[in-house]
């Protein structure tokens, strides 16, 4: 096992297997245009699984596939069938908006994607329309409905903002019980992309404990050695439910994971401004144990902590500016697969 500066573990690869999207979600990409990664530097299935392989030897036992959107990417199963046929991945799963997941679900299960997770911010469609510019609040619901006799575990992921969706979270917890999903509320984050945000519109995880425990009633923490990012809370009924506190209470001292863009870029962290390009050595011939040594190098050194170090920011404002985002697409959140 491989540990960086506060030895933290590699452990946990996010593979972006596109950075193309059908949703235009306010928080993540809520300008006219952007620029795309050019599609020769895409990685094919293959380089994905050699890179993946890579980082198996050196740890990494849990994958996510992400993107962008990963039910965009053509044969998207392929990828997943190649994936869980290797048994050093203990737990293989994505995350996605459910766009297209109705179509693909079963799919996915026989190719043996273990979790999906599902983004979902809104059960109202003039909100949902606000929220993503699309009308498709229907297909997701239909991909949550097909998914959930699927997988097991099903996850809800909702990032809640001020005078958005805060006052839907009691309706999400509802709604996921009925498909037995656990939902997840996700701080409002400043990451590259979110060129709409402002500390005024995070609903931190007191306020929204406080929000559910009007609703509710007593809420107890679930008390458990993990290296997830979610505190889980239990209502009086048993339902539990996680809480995301990325911004106001960031999780990077126990953070283990890293990412892998569609095009081949290696992030140590969310936040982080440069990638090393594992496509590039890739491409270029080097061998499995060359890149390894790369990896290895790199995440001993990591001392990444940015949401900690964003939190001790003053006067906070939206991270980089939208001239820089398209300068550099690999700063966009849906380049770096959240
Ligand atoms: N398109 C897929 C989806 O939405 O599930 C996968 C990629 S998306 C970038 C991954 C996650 O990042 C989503 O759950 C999304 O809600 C989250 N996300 C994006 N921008 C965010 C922000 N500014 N703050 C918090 N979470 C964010
Ligand atoms: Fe929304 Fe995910 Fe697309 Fe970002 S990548 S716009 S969060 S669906
Ligand atoms: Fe990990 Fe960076 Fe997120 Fe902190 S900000 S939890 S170090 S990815």
């Amino acid at each position: 096992m491989i540990l960086d500066q506060y030895q933290r573990p590699l452990r946990n690869l996010r593979l972006s297997v596109t950075d193309r999207c059908n949703l235009r979600c306010s928080y993540c990409m809520p300008e006219p245009e952007y620029v795309w990664l050019p599609r020769e530097d895409i990685l094919h299935f293959e380089e994905m699984e050699q890179l993946v392989d890579v980082f198996l030897d050196l740890g990494v036992d849990k994958v996510r596939l992400t993107g962008g959107e990963p039910l965009l990417r053509r044969d998207l199963p392929k990828l997943v069938a190649a994936l869980a046929a290797r048994p050093r991945i203990q737990d293989l799963a994505m995350t996605t908006n459910g766009v297209l997941l109705a179509q693909q679900a079963r799919a996915l299960a026989d190719a043996g994607l273990h979790r999906v997770t599902m983004s979902l911010d809104t059960l109202r469609p003039d909100r949902f329309r606000d929220l993503t510019r699309t009308d498709d609040l229907e297909k997701v619901l239909a991909g949550i409905a097909a998914a959930a006799p699927l997988f097991r575990g099903l996850k809800i992921d909702t990032v809640v903002i001020r005078g958005t969706n805060d006052d839907e979270l009691a309706e999400l917890i509802e709604f996921g019980r009925q498909y037995g999903a656990e939902v997840r509320f996700i701080e409002y984050m400043d990451v590259g992309g979110a060129t709409h945000w402002s500390m005024e519109r995070v609903v931190s995880r007191a306020q929204m404990l406080q929000e559910l425990s009007r609703h509710y009633g007593a809420i107890t923490p679930v008390v458990e050695a993990s290296s997830a990012p979610a505190d889980r809370y239990r209502l009086p009924d048993g339902t539990t439910f996680g809480i995301i506190s990325a911004t106001t209470a960031p999780f990077c001292h126990a953070c283990d994971r890293s990412r892998l863009t569609a095009d081949g870029f290696w992030y140590l962290c969310l936040y982080a401004q440069r990638g090393i390009d594992l496509r590039g050595a890739l491409r270029g011939g080097a061998g499995a144990d060359q890149i390894a040594g790369l990896i290895r190098a790199a995440w001993r050194d990591r001392r990444d902590r940015g949401a900690e170090d964003r939190l001790a920011a003053r006067n906070r404002a939206p991270l980089i500016p939208v001239d820089t985002l398209r300068r550099d697409p690999h700063l966009e959140m849906h380049t770096r697969g959240g």
